[in-house]
Formats: C-alpha cells, sequence, structure tokens
C-alpha cells in the first residue's frame, strides 16, 4: 500500500442512514478515483458482502468497515472498524445488539415530536428507511425536510432531535471496550471517528483515547469531511502523541446532503502512518 493514496474510509449505504445503494456508492466511489474503499454502515454489516462484490467488479481494493455507536461520558462516540471479518459471530451479535433498541428510541423520538406539533414523524421517517433495523435521526430529518418544518437536514439537527431539543431521546449504545473487542476480536482495526465533532473537554478527549488504546484500539480519523483544516492538524498530532494510525473518509451520505463528496479530500498529514499500511494484508484486492 502506498503512503500516500486516495482511500476513502467512511461512507454510508441505504443498508444504516445513506440514500445510495451500495453498488452505486462504489461506482461513485471508483469514478471520483477511489483506489482503496471501505462501507462504513451504522451498526450493520449487511452490505458488507454487496459492496466488495460491487468494488471488485470496479477494479478497486476493499476493506470490510462498520460504524460503530458508543456511549461515553454521557455522550456518543463513533467507532470505525475497518478489516475484520464481516461473518465473524461475536460482531455479528454485538451489532444486533447494538440496533436493538432503535425502534423504540424512534418512537419515543415521533411521540417527543408529537408534543411540539409534529405529528405522525415515525411513518414519516420510516419511508426513508432502507434497512428496518437501522431507523436513525437521519430519516427523521429527511421527513422534516419533506413537511416543510425545516430547509435542510442540518436545520434539523441544530432546532431538533440533538440533546435539549424536541425529539431528543437519550439512549445507550455500546460500551467503548465491547465496540473494540468486536473489531479486533474479528481480525480488524479500530478507529475512533470524526473526534473533532465530540465537543469533549480536552480532559474527556484524554480520557476516550487513553481508554481507547487500552482496549486495544489503534486509529484515529484525521482528514474527515467533519473536520476543518485546522483539526486534521490537530489530529494528526493527537495521532502522533498516542501513536495512532492516520484515517481518511468522506463520511458521504447522499450526493445533495453530503458536503464531502467521496474521494475528494486532502491527503493525510506527511507526518502521521495511515491505518492503510497496517491493514495492508487485510484488504480484498480485485
Ligand atoms: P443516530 O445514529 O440515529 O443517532 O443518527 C446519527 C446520524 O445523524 C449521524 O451519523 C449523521 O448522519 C446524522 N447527523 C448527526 N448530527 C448531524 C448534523 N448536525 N447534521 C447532519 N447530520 C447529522
Ligand atoms: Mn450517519
Ligand atoms: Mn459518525
Ligand atoms: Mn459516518
Amino acid at each position: 500500500m502506498n503512503a500516500v493514496m486516495n482511500a476513502d474510509l467512511h461512507c454510508h449505504s441505504n443498508v444504516s442512514d445513506g440514500t445510495l445503494s451500495p453498488e452505486d456508492v462504489a461506482e461513485r466511489a471508483s469514478r471520483n478515483g477511489v483506489e482503496l474503499w471501505s462501507l462504513t454502515d451504522h451498526d450493520e454489516v449487511g452490505g458488507q458482502h454487496r459492496a466488495h462484490a460491487a468494488a471488485a467488479a470496479l477494479g478497486m481494493a476493499y476493506l470490510p468497515g462498520v460504524e460503530v455507536s458508543v456511549s461515553f461520558a454521557n455522550k456518543t462516540v463513533h467507532i470505525v472498524g475497518l478489516g475484520f471479518d464481516p461473518d465473524d459471530p461475536a460482531i455479528l451479535q454485538g451489532l444486533a445488539d447494538t440496533r436493538g433498541g432503535r425502534e423504540r428510541r424512534a418512537r419515543d423520538m415521533a411521540a417527543d415530536l408529537a408534543r411540539v406539533g409534529i405529528p405522525n414523524a415515525f411513518e414519516g421517517a420510516l419511508k426513508y428507511v432502507g434497512n428496518p433495523d437501522l431507523i436513525s435521526r437521519t430519516h427523521f430529518a429527511r421527513y422534516l425536510v419533506e413537511i416543510g418544518v425545516c430547509g435542510d437536514p442540518h436545520e434539523v439537527f441544530k432546532r431538533y432531535l440533538t440533546e435539549g431539543k424536541p425529539g431528543f431521546v437519550e439512549h445507550r449504545w455500546a460500551n467503548l471496550s465491547d465496540a473494540v473487542k468486536w473489531i479486533v476480536g474479528a481480525g480488524g482495526v479500530a478507529v475512533v471517528a470524526h473526534p473533532g465533532r465530540y465537543d469533549f473537554t480536552p480532559n474527556e478527549e484524554y480520557a476516550l483515547f487513553s481508554e481507547f488504546k487500552g482496549h486495544g484500539g489503534q486509529g484515529v480519523e484525521v482528514v474527515t469531511g467533519s473536520h476543518t483544516v485546522a483539526e486534521y492538524s490537530k489530529y494528526a498530532d493527537l495521532a502522533c502523541e498516542f501513536d495512532l494510525l492516520a484515517s481518511r473518509g468522506s463520511d458521504f451520505h447522499d450526493p445533495s446532503e453530503s458536503h464531502t463528496d467521496l474521494g475528494t479530500l486532502p491527503n493525510l498529514p506527511g507526518r502521521v502512518t495511515p491505518v492503510w499500511e497496517a491493514l495492508a494484508p487485510r484488504v480484498l484486492h480485485p
């Protein structure tokens, strides 16, 4: 694996809260020049075999991927898993358990939205769901845009569905230790997704990375669609300080909603070690 290559190791299909099929995400990644791709749907590996087959047909190298929802310090943290065996029974069971509370949570979210005058949001969100096991806030956001409550999904997350706002429901996701264990146990590398998004204090962030490493986590996203240019630099420094591998991924969900397209981010800063160097033996070549 080259130190500099167009790797996109974070994006979503309609198997979770993206809008394109795994095949269409593969096709878009390939068209945009991606050389190494991973589909990382939320809490679900149901699209992995389709993604791999589509990548192979397009001549694109592939790494199995997932983005696991974790509760840490009263916040939701996302852990990306790369290069694991998507048929490993322990990760399949762990992800099934993690997905399990989503329908209940969605019904509670809808009840809360009904209290502020937005009825039938559960049924509305469901129209956007590709995988009934994976109803997410993104699907509610699309419905709230459809009915004109907000102009775009970002505005929805500012006014609704986030802590302290109507439609937010506290939820307990996987433990950090379990998420890392499932990924590492299935032969993969665990990566802290978009650390710049969590609004942690410096102490909380230090605790996250110390515990993550202690559990066997090895990587951090440095260049992601969720980071500013200043954050690329901040998290490259953190990768060096914590001796973590650096990852790169757009977090693409949809052609019109996502501000970062597949394969269009800048390269990783030269001082970090790319996660794909450690993952070379796990890459599935076409
Ligand atoms: P959930 O897993 O149901 O809590 O939904 C989380 C998803 O909501 C994330 O993966 C994003 O796709 C989306 N999301 C969260 N915050 C925002 C935001 N501020 N703007 C747009 N999408 C967001
Ligand atoms: Mn998402
Ligand atoms: Mn995420
Ligand atoms: Mn994501």
